[in-house]
């Protein structure tokens, strides 16, 4: 959010405006996610801004706000993905200062610990050699300075242990934030910047293991049509019943992820062309097996179908090309009649 923005909602107009939010949400019909939110309270808070103008443009165009285009609106006017880069770098820093400070009071520690001791040794042999008062009570008034300093040292290291729970929590805290920013908020999968992140890695472990690794995209057939027959709130349930099929496959450590509006992916590692082809199949007939219903009026939607392709990687290929052979199958798949599995290698070799 913008500091202009986060002024707002901190200063006298600030219920105001959170109310405005709500009733403009209601009014567009969209869900009060806090996305939405987020995105509606950026809007009405920056009037003159490019989002405001956004909503604007499609409210009065009557275009909806399916999930697709608010995840559309707040990766382009949302600061989201810088954030997430800055919690992971706060994260780091914290760890770093943390272990730093530690580390010093640690060695301010045992060079206090060493003076005293140092101290109290020739206290004795002084004591000893020359019996010489005056020099005693010097060195007895050292000791008891650095007693003094030693007692400091060990407050500060309560007050240090403080604070480190309290970095605790707070990477605790940060962790979960990050968490959320890497979660489709709908369907709870994985969202976009996730699966680069998880593709480029599996990408490069499979590389260095030689091992396979096979990616599958999927697309809800005729999604469109169902969004403008049944509205997008029906829409956004049935994203939500692709993903949970999708998520139910992928236990780790197979990885599904929502990519893009209505697509859909899961990356497999170690598992042979065959295998996944028959994870596949298995997805499509239990996605396609239920007939849904509408929830607001009972309605029988009727059953939802996905297409899918698939792509084994090849030896030194990026993430991009294998999430292009594997679209490129997915594509064979809805050419071919939709509801269905296409192979890429198979798709090359018959070319
Ligand atoms: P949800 O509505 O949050 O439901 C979560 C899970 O609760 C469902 O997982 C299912 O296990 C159970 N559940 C919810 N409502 C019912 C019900 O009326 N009967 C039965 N037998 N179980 C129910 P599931 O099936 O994997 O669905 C995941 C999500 O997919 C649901 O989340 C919902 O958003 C959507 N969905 C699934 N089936 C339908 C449907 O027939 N109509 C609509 N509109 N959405 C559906």
């Amino acid at each position: 959010m913008t500091a202009k923005v986060e002024t707002t909602l901190r200063g006298p107009q600030a219920y105001g405006l959170a109310r405005r939010v709500v009733d403009e949400m209601e009014a567009a019909g969209v869900w009060p996610t806090p996305l939405n939110f987020e995105l509606w309270t950026h809007a009405l808070g920056q009037p003159e801004g490019a989002l405001a103008g956004e909503i604007q443009r499609m409210t009065a165009a009557g275009e909806p706000f399916t999930e697709a285009v608010t995840d559309a609106l707040a990766a382009q006017h949302l600061p989201r993905g810088r954030l997430t880069d800055q919690i992971r770098d706060a994260g780091q820093v914290l760890d770093r200062e943390l272990s730093s400070v530690s580390s010093v009071i640690a060695e301010a520690h045992r060079s206090q610990a060493a003076y005293g001791q140092t101290l109290e040794q020739a206290a004795t042999s002084i004591e000893a050699a020359a019996g010489g008062d005056g020099l005693q009570t010097i060195v007895s008034d050292l000791t008891s300075a650095t007693r003094q300093v030693q007692h400091e040292t060990e407050s500060l290291e309560k007050k240090l242990e403080v604070s480190t729970q309290e970095v605790v929590r707070l990477r605790e805290h940060l962790e979960l934030v990050r968490r959320d920013a890497m979660t489709d908020a709908l369907t709870d999968l994985a969202n976009r910047k996730a699966f680069d992140e998880h593709l480029a890695a599996a990408c490069d472990k499979a590389e260095s293991s030689a091992a396979p690794l096979t990616l599958a995209v999927f697309d809800i057939d005729h999604f469109k049509r169902f969004n403008d027959t049944w509205g997008h709130q029906t829409g956004d349930q049935v994203l939500r019943y692709v993903a949970s099929v999708l998520g139910r496959t992928a236990a780790s450590p197979r990885f599904a992820a929502r990519f893009g509006g209505e697509e859909f992916a899961i990356v497999f590692p170690y598992e042979s062309s065959a295998m996944v082809e028959t994870a596949l199949k298995g997805v499509l007939a239990e996605i396609s097996s239920r007939s849904l219903r509408r929830r607001s009026t009972n309605d029988d939607l009727g059953a939802v179908t996905v297409s899918a392709g698939f792509a084994v990687r090849r030896r030194g290929e990026t993430p991009a090309a294998l999430l292009e052979r594997a679209d490129a199958a997915l594509y064979a798949s809805k050419r071919g009649g939709r509801n269905q599995v296409s192979c890429a290698e198979r798709l090359a070799k018959a070319a």
